[in-house]
């Protein structure tokens, strides 16, 4: 009876041992809080994936273009519900394809910001929440949220007076697994930034990924002096603002970060055991591409600071409140102005202003 019972024993030991996935009771921290974090390549956009014991967090989503690449990446993952969407500000790349996202999984909790936008994909987004009688949690700093066996809190925004430009209203969060750390700030510029550093939230983290598709505006040396990354990555495609800056590698070179860029290495995942990261792409040689990018930046743009390429044929621009696009110095373009591409402008529902009759 009594070897009966200890093999009994022994097998509902060897049941648990199978089912928990944890090797022992007492390394749960290594064997069973496992995150992984997949920068996924939409190109000159955002969108990441986060995964924690079998729940799913998506922070963006892309530009309209992205809608397949979103998708299919989260079915190839099995996504079926993903207890948060982030949509980090109202711009259309970081929102492009969350409609899609949205009529496609079982989504828990949508954060945004109350800034608004009135381009048709933010209207088309805002209809397709209501229709699946889905609230907007509005976020609020220092909010903590538990995603399986991590936690995030919101850094920002600080402020809804920001004014015009939608990149200062970024969602911005801290993500925790054990003792690692990532970072998260949308398209957060000079201004946020600063709101950002003084705010009192731990900021500290392993992983960055570098603001506004690594714009020199975003990635600040005071930033980089109060987060101490050991890496950064950068999601960024093909785009003729100059990203990512001169400037923004130059500092991470400095700082002897080590950086990741999805324009080169297509989808980076980071796998964070608690303990350590590990990625599966190629870190960046920041010496060679410092040194391309600086003739990229003399020959093709000069600055970034307000993506200001207005030389460039298919740089139009767009206001806060209108559904049209302009040239630049158009007489219905005002403080509100901000930068964009033609192809952009179209995708994102504007039409071309009558008066300065940009390229359509
Ligand atoms: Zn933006
Ligand atoms: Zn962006």
């Amino acid at each position: 009876m009594k070897k009966q019972k200890r093999f009994y024993l022994a097998f509902v030991t060897i049941l648990i041992f199978i089912l928990s996935g944890c090797t022992t009771n007492t390394d749960t921290a290594d064997s069973c809080a496992t995150m992984k974090v997949h920068y996924i390549d939409t190109g000159e956009s955002d969108s990441i994936l986060i995964e924690s014991d079998h729940h799913y967090m998506l922070i963006d989503a892309g530009d309209v273009d992205d809608v397949d690449t979103v998708v299919n990446y989260l079915n190839t993952q099995k996504v079926k519900k993903l207890d948060y969407l982030i949509l980090t500000h109202p711009h259309a790349d970081h929102i492009g394809a969350a409609s899609e996202v949205v009529n496609t999984f079982t989504v828990g909790k949508i954060i945004m910001p109350s800034k608004a936008n009135t381009t048709k994909v933010f209207e088309t987004l805002l209809d397709t929440i209501a229709s699946n009688n889905l609230k907007i949690t509005k976020p609020v700093v220092g909010n903590s949220y538990t995603l399986g066996n991590a936690t995030f809190t919101l850094l920002a925004p600080n402020s809804t007076t920001y004014g015009s430009n939608l990149n200062n209203h970024s969602i911005s969060l801290r993500l925790v697994n054990g003792n690692n750390s990532f970072l998260f700030i949308g398209d957060c510029e000079a201004e946020a930034i600063s709101d950002i550093l003084e705010n009192k939230q731990a900021l500290d983290s392993d992983v960055l990924l570098c603001g506004h598709h690594g714009s020199k505006t975003s990635t600040t040396a005071e930033l980089l002096d109060a987060v101490t990354p050991t890496y950064a990555v950068i999601s960024v495609g093909n785009n003729s603002y100059g990203h990512p800056s001169d400037s923004t590698l130059s500092l991470l070179k400095k700082n002897k970060i080590t950086t990741y860029r999805t324009d080169e290495s297509g989808t980076i995942i980071a796998t964070s055991t608690g303990s350590k990261i590990t990625f599966t792409a190629k870190a960046s040689d920041l010496s060679e591409t410092a040194s391309t990018s600086a003739t990229k930046a003399s020959t093709t743009t000069k600055t970034d600071t307000n993506d200001d390429s207005s030389n460039e044929s298919n740089v139009v621009y767009i206001t806060d409140t209108g559904s049209k696009y302009h040239k630049h110095g158009c007489r219905h373009l005002d403080s509100s102005n901000t930068k964009t591409t033609i192809e952009k402008a179209k995708k994102a529902g504007y039409e071309p202003c009558k008066t300065c009759k940009p390229a359509s």
